[in-house]
């Protein structure tokens, strides 16, 4: 693959929570879910590939002391999936280079149709774990939520466990929107039948990026829904039995 461009956003060079160790995290610029949660709407723009594979890599070099042997790179957004040549490219560079890759994912641009799925292939030979975003269970709520259905997010999580490639499934609970019981249960046997899970995340849903939409001049529509309380979070914890899932413990 040659050396593609891509459109990145921005760059955290300390990172310790997308992925195990520390990790040099890149942000990709555009996303087409709308998720009502979002504190990043200023990823959502698509935007112009400007930097190289080579580029970004070469910088990310430069942090690769403080990775040791658990540490690397993650690629996030926005939605890195919907630049996949940018990180067939980036990958195959790294992966020359024995460096650890992850990618953090909501799974929308995940189709079984071709170009994707050929390269999304490609791209799983060159990646060692997935951080799998699922927004809400239900396909109906999750596209209040997000303003898309799930069936393509549950498909990838499938096809991830059916090749054995290695996830973090990730849950962002947002109090009055996807934190009922009966769709965390609903959640919990989803995650139960897949195989390959090493870790499951409850993401507190919170309000730094609010100030985001409004910079960009949109309503936000979770105004007045509060982050949740330390107390839920370990509830719905305990409904998606975290605790059985730790692979990766830091
Ligand atoms: S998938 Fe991520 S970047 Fe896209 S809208 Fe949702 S939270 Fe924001």
């Amino acid at each position: 693959m040659e050396n593609i461009k891509g459109a990145v956003h921005s760059i955290e060079t300390f990172g310790s929570v997308d992925g195990p160790g520390i990790r040099y995290v890149i942000f990709m610029q555009g996303c087409k879910m709308r998720c009502q949660f979002c504190h990043n709407a200023d990823t959502w723009k698509i935007e112009e590939p400007k930097e190289t594979a080579e580029e970004v890599l070469k910088k990310a070099l430069r942090y690769r002391p403080y990775w040791k042997d658990k540490g690397g790179i993650t690629v996030s957004g926005g939605e890195p999936l919907l630049q996949i040549d940018f990180l067939l490219s980036l990958f195959q560079q790294a992966k020359k280079q024995g460096i650890h890759t992850v990618i953090d994912t909501c799974g929308n641009p995940f189709t079984k149709q071709e170009p994707f799925f050929s390269k999304f292939q490609e791209l799983l030979k060159l990646t060692d774990l997935f951080l799998l975003d699922i927004k809400h269970i239900d396909d109906d709520k999750h596209k209040e939520l997000t303003g898309w259905g799930n069936e393509n997010i549950l498909e990838m999580a499938q096809y991830l466990s059916a090749v054995k490639k290695p996830v973090w499934i990730r849950h962002v609970l947002v109090p009055q929107r996807n934190d009922e019981d009966e769709q965390l249960k609903r959640l919990d046997e989803f995650i139960k039948t897949l195989d390959n899970v090493d870790r499951v995340e409850v993401l507190p849903y919170h309000t730094l990026g609010v100030y985001k939409w409004k910079e960009l001049g949109m309503e936000y529509p979770l105004e007045g829904i509060e982050p949740p309380t330390k107390e839920q979070v370990e509830y719905a914890r305990k409904l998606l039995h975290c605790d059985d899932y730790n692979e990766y413990k830091k």
